[in-house]
């Protein structure tokens, strides 16, 4: 049973519901929202008679009788998603999560060497079991707590938080002080002794699914750990034993969409696992990012063919990056981001401040989004009203990063943001990042679209659904300022015949209501948006360069600079120019270069550019946000 608190109601009043309830003998969970305080009611519910009795004291709002077996697990216990925190890395949020290493770990070179391997192509958890439960006796069993100390050295050196899998609560101990999160096994899934210990341990834990267990019984097993009072339960769907024998389980991703409803919860794949062979655990992989999930976890090593267990499963070093890759690109289709390791998207924790990052708009806007999907959760994105003040912002240090739209796929560049760049010598760009753009037409709660006479948004918002407004010839089209901002009015001016186009997070922020969805002409409609902050920052293996020159008014001048280019062999992937500001005759060119800016080549273009140039400047060097699938 749940019990809903009214918004208004007191600390008192919820201590006095809590105190009845557990007077009866039966287990409350707290959990207080931003809006609603609930408590979740676990035990024997026959002592509670009557549930008019918990209704009418004062400060309840809803007791709402709870038909599924598992309760803290229920979505109906939590609406928000739940995060758990692996090490700084969030799973369950808008990140999506890369845990990557070998079946086990087999030596403090074979783990080192997998940890490298898997960073350096972005993943941001290293796995290796140190218990290995395997079917037969006579394999390998793992190395056990020298396995645990190799995979902590692993961690030292690289700085992945490291996840191993707990085989029986002897180990307990021993896995708490080396890994940063307990993974529980298929063949452990119903173990109840063993939930209940490492429920009582407080560490996150990947709880896979039982091979012949349905999603329920899973649930349960999740509800032994989150009654322990462990909230930090992430689950992870590895294959089911079914009738086919050509895979070593069938992966059941509908279990995904159907998790997502049920609990708050994150949720990962293991395709390695599902499959049983390298060649099935790529694709297996992409589909599993594109149905929703929080993660995968994949099984990789640095030599598969000599590894001492599910050597066919695991992939080889070139496969994971590809996979990563083909990842990458796909994530911003279903409205995610990859959470690679770059050092710069992890928000400093010790200060609550530093975690605020400057946009232009208005909650809801695409950019606060953009911040959110580069940072992480626990960025606060801070609003401003112009580009101009974002610049200011960080002139004055108020925040260490902002995030603001470099171009859009349709509408092209955004050029105030480049004028800013070219006035603000000191801020540079030290990051970027691709969004989808997904417009939303947004009314107020019981409006319908033949009732709407007017709709406003930004000039952009309303040119990218030209052909849905196009089907509603009779609509007034307004401008504002932003999108978001767009909803915002609608909302105060409390008119049933008016909407807004905008992102759909800016219907909830404003309590309104989607009346339509994806109505935007391009499906491949992206921004893409420049992490931006004062000095050079510090981008680990930055591989893209901005620059911005302006060539002499003579023949040939800009091909000369574009040989050089192609001569030092540096693909560019992006050339704009714009007329100098006050001299409409002279141009600037505006490029995006990919290459190492530490590497003798980008030295050396540099230098040539600076001499046959009448002025350059280096915009920043970062990461790219997305590699082409067929690189
Ligand atoms: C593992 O991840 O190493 C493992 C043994 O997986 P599962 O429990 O899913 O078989
Ligand atoms: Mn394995």
């Amino acid at each position: 049973m749940i019990i809903v608190f009214d918004s208004a109601a007191t600390k008192q009043q919820i201590d006095n519901v809590e105190d009845y309830v557990t007077a009866l003998g039966l287990g409350v969970h707290k959990s207080a929202g931003s809006e609603y305080t609930i408590l979740g009611v676990i035990g024997d519910l026959g002592h509670i008679s009557d549930t008019r009795q918990l209704l009418i004291m004062p400060g309840v709002k809803e007791v709402i009788p709870v038909s599924t077996p598992y309760k803290l697990a229920s979505r109906q216990m939590n609406q928000a998603d739940t995060l758990v925190k692996i090490g700084d890395v969030s799973v369950g949020g808008d990140k999506v999560v890369v845990i990557a290493g070998p079946c086990a770990v087999e030596s403090e070179q074979q783990i080192l060497r997998s940890a490298e391997i898997v960073k350096g192509s972005g993943a941001v958890i290293l796995r290796g079991g140190a218990f290995k439960p395997r079917t037969s006796p006579y394999t390998f069993q793992g190395l056990g707590e020298e396995g645990l100390k190799c995979l902590a050295k692993a961690r030292e050196a690289t700085g992945l938080p490291v996840v191993s899998e707990v085989t029986s609560p002897e180990y307990l101990d021993l896995m708490v002080e080396y890994c940063d999160a307990l993974q529980v096994g298929a063949r452990n899934m119903q173990n109840f002794e063993l939930l209940k210990r490492v429920g009582q341990t407080g560490m996150p834990v990947l709880l896979k699914r039982g091979m012949s267990a349905t999603i329920e019984d899973w649930l349960m097993a999740a509800e032994y750990v989150l009654s322990e009072g462990n909230p930090n339960v992430i689950l992870c769907e590895r294959g089911i034993r079914t009738f086919e024998t050509l895979t070593r389980n069938t992966l059941d991703l509908s279990a995904v969409p159907v998790l997502k409803e049920l609990t708050h919860l994150p949720i990962i794949i293991d395709p390695s696992h599902a499959t049983g062979m390298r060649d099935k655990v790529i694709p297996l992989a992409r589909a599993a990012i594109a149905c929703g999930a929080d993660g995968i976890m994949v099984e990789v090593h640095p030599k598969p063919e000599t590894a001492l267990s599910d050597g066919p499963q695991s992939l080889y070093p070139d496969q994971f990056e590809k996979l990563m890759r083909e990842i990458q690109a796909i994530c911003p289709i279903v409205g995610r981001q990859l959470d690679m390791n770059l050092t710069i998207s992890r928000m400093p924790t010790h200060s609550p401040d530093a975690r605020q990052v400057a946009f232009q708009g208005v909650p809801g806007a695409f950019s606060a989004r953009a911040v959110r999907q580069f940072f992480g959760e626990e960025a606060e994105p801070l609003p401003r009203d112009t580009f101009g003040e974002v610049f200011e912002t960080l002139e004055a240090g108020d925040t260490v990063f902002a995030v603001v739209p470099l171009e859009n796929s349709n509408g092209g560049s955004v050029h105030e943001v480049y004028d800013l760049l070219l006035q603000h010598e000191e801020i540079k760009i030290c990051g970027e990042i691709r969004l989808r753009i997904n417009q939303t037409l947004i009314g107020h709660a019981g409006a319908t679209i033949d009732g709407i006479k007017r709709v406003y948004s930004h000039p952009q918002g309303l040119a990218q659904c030209h052909r849905y407004l196009r089907s509603h010839p009779d609509w007034e089209q307004l401008p504002t300022l932003d999108t978001a901002g767009a909803v915002a009015l609608v909302k105060d001016r409390g008119l049933a015949h008016e909407s807004a186009i905008a992102s759909y997070e800016s219907a909830e922020i404003y309590g309104m209501e989607v009346l339509a969805e994806s109505i935007e002409d391009q499906s491949s409609n992206y921004t893409r948006f420049a992490v931006i902050g004062k000095g050079w920052g510090a981008v680990e293996n930055p591989d893209k360069v901005s620059l911005v020159y302006a060539t002499h008014d003579r023949p040939g001048a800009l091909l000369s600079t574009l040989q050089d280019f192609a001569e030092h062999n540096v693909n560019m992937s992006k050339l704009e120019s714009r007329p100098v500001l006050g001299n409409p005759l002279e141009h600037m060119f505006y490029v995006d270069l990919e290459v190492d800016p530490s590497s003798e080549d980008f030295a050396r273009l540099m230098e040539k550019l600076g001499s046959k140039t009448l002025l350059v400047r280096d915009l920043g060097h970062y990461r790219k946000a997305s590699h082409r699938i067929d690189e």
